[in-house]
């Protein structure tokens, strides 16, 4: 089992989980656009039941695209975006891979809401494209 690490730029909060991707997508939404300031936030899903946090997070809910509430967590001190809990599935920490120790660990398979890309944000596929979300399973 290998453990990953991350953490906020000031050093205020750091995190530990189990490098077992559930799943690593860049998202163009206009939400992750608006928080990171970017043009897409890349993200990792882990077990969390493997996710360990030390130091206090501040938290933002909002509501996501399967109108349940996307929570994003960011350090109150420096405001760094650390990782959300999707409430659509509880089971999952989603890291933000800008905030890992070792960015390189996370191989991106998919692109979430394709329509909301600019054309100043265009990433080096190959990759999955959703306009939006992936269809729900039946
Ligand atoms: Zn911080
Ligand atoms: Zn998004």
């Amino acid at each position: 089992m290998t453990i990953i690490a991350g953490g906020c730029l000031c050093g205020a909060v750091r995190y530990q989980a189990e490098l077992a991707p559930q799943f690593a997508v860049l998202c163009h939404c206009r939400d992750c656009q608006r928080i990171s300031g970017s043009g897409h936030v890349p993200v990792m899903g882990v077990p969390k039941s493997s996710f360990v946090v030390r130091g206090e997070t501040k938290a933002y809910a909002a509501r996501g695209g399967s109108g349940l509430a996307a929570v994003r967590h960011f350090c109150p001190v420096c405001g760094s975006l650390l990782f959300g809990t999707p409430e659509i599935v509880p089971e999952i920490v989603s890291i933000y891979v800008g905030s890992l120790d070792d960015p390189p660990v996370f191989k991106p398979d998919t692109v979430l809401f394709a329509r909301d890309r600019h054309a100043w944000d265009a990433t080096a596929g190959p990759f999955i494209e959703y306009a939006t979300m992936p269809p729900p399973p039946k």
